[in-house]
């Protein structure tokens, strides 16, 4: 079993748009980091790369997957439309 140190809704998660990254500032000075990717594969345990915490993610998955498909369609619809220009 695992044992959270805490357990944080993703609305209080930073959102890293380069890396594709959720974080949350950790007690050691560091931060808890989770991927876009990890949260959509289902993943919920955020954890630090220098202290051995680890807290869970509060999100609904159904609510982040439909969020993330209106990105992606969005984007398509950005490169269709540069597509056509030229
Ligand atoms: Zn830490």
């Amino acid at each position: 079993m695992s044992v959270y140190h805490d357990e944080i809704e993703i609305e209080d998660f930073e959102y890293d748009e380069e890396n594709d990254i959720y974080h949350y500032p950790c007690p050691c000075g560091d931060r808890f980091e989770i991927s876009k990717e990890d949260l959509l594969a289902g993943e919920e345990v955020a954890t630090c790369p220098s202290c051995s915490l680890i807290v869970r993610v509060i999100y609904d998955a159904e609510t982040f997957k439909s969020e993330c498909d209106d990105e992606t369609q969005l984007n398509e619809k950005v490169s269709e439309l540069t597509l056509e220009k030229n």
